[in-house]
């Protein structure tokens, strides 16, 4: 009783309810989902005045990125201080919950802003190339070849959804780059080698998917120098490109040092279909329609996942459509290797 009434009496602050991880996962989806329609209409309002801006360079795509952090990585970002279990017994008003959350999430993406400010001050349309621990470095697609595109999917491999996506690339006689996580390469080995045997680029994105802004040495030596030697060593390869998880840590130079060391050119995308957050096909293939219309030479590198059906789906319509429509698709290799003046058979 005297619990009780203590518990009633005191005015609680936020920070004193500890919210569940459920509760953390359900209000960050909400804000998630509010974030992708504004993305949405942003887009549609570059689409009606043919702003040709990339949307990858909007407050709302920071926030979004963030938004995808926060909800993979939740034990991560998870408060310690206030780690009790059980809150009080009166209803924190779920707004209060809900502001929380999109507090945590919009101060998370002010280190994406960050890199997104970089990149604009440099100049937007142009790549600079890995390796180099000073300054920016990245490929971004934005000065690929005129109507060429990357098909580039990240996160897997994962069993027959991987699978599905490489048959659909194979029976069109096209080829795509596949940003593996070497975790998920060991759980689906045959995954991973089904890629390769399709004759797939393989590229590297991490051990384990952790953001890696501003982490330690020894968290580096494990997400990329040892994710590459157990990744190449598994399934026999020699990987060439690298894209940190989230995007994030370009600006950290120790992270740029890291990647340069191991070789490994670090690759960002310039259209994102978003196909994470957004389960239908339709929309996911409208998104990047649209976003890949405004680039400056209708070229670049488009961003999937293979580990989600929707994406199998969406990509396949984008294949079909690109081909219908005389634009090349080839892997980031093949593309590079032309712009450094060396012929493939993909941009003839
Ligand atoms: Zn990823």
């Amino acid at each position: 009783m005297k619990k009780l009434l203590c518990s009633l009496l005191t005015v609680p602050s936020l920070s004193s309810f500890a919210m569940s991880m459920q509760d953390k996962a359900h209000y960050a989806n909400i804000y998630v989902d509010e974030l992708m329609q504004e993305f949405d209409r942003e887009l549609n309002h570059r689409v009606m005045f043919n702003n040709t801006e990339s949307m990858m360079l909007t407050k709302t795509y920071a926030k979004l990125i963030s938004g995808r952090d926060y909800l993979e990585n939740m034990e991560d970002h998870s408060d310690h201080h206030h780690s009790h279990k059980s809150a009080s017994i009166l209803e924190v008003p779920s707004f209060l919950n809900f502001n929380e959350v999109t507090a945590t999430i919009n101060k998370q993406s002010q280190k994406f802003q960050k890199i997104q400010n970089k990149i604009k001050s440099l100049n937007q349309t142009a790549d600079v190339i890995y390796p180099s621990v000073n300054g920016a470095g990245n490929i971004t697609g934005n000065t690929f070849p005129a109507n060429t595109w990357a098909f580039t999917f990240d996160d897997g491999p994962r069993g027959q959804r991987t699978k599905t996506v490489v048959d659909d690339l194979y029976s069109r006689g096209l080829k795509a780059t596949f940003f593996m996580l070497t975790a998920e390469a060991i759980k689906y080995q045959s995954a991973a080698e089904y890629v390769k045997d399709a004759g797939m680029e393989i590229a590297l994105h991490s051990y384990t998917h952790k953001s890696l802004a501003g982490v330690s040495q020894t968290r580096l030596d494990y997400q990329v120098t040892k994710a590459k030697k157990d990744l190449e060593k598994l399934i026999d390869v020699k990987l060439e490109y690298f894209r940190l998880p989230y995007g994030a840590g370009t600006r950290s130079s120790l992270t740029r040092k890291v990647i340069a060391q191991n070789k490994l050119v670090h690759l960002f995308w310039n259209i994102d279909t978003l196909d994470w957050k957004d389960k239908d096909p339709k929309s996911i293939f409208a998104r990047a329609k649209k976003q890949m219309a405004l680039t400056p030479k209708k070229s670049g590198v488009i961003l999937f996942h293979d580990i989600h059906s929707q994406s199998a789906v969406a990509s396949a319509l984008l294949m079909d459509y690109l081909m219908e429509n005389d634009k090349k698709i080839c892997t980031i290799g093949e593309i590079i290797n032309h712009i450094n003046g060396q012929s493939e058979a993909c941009l003839n």
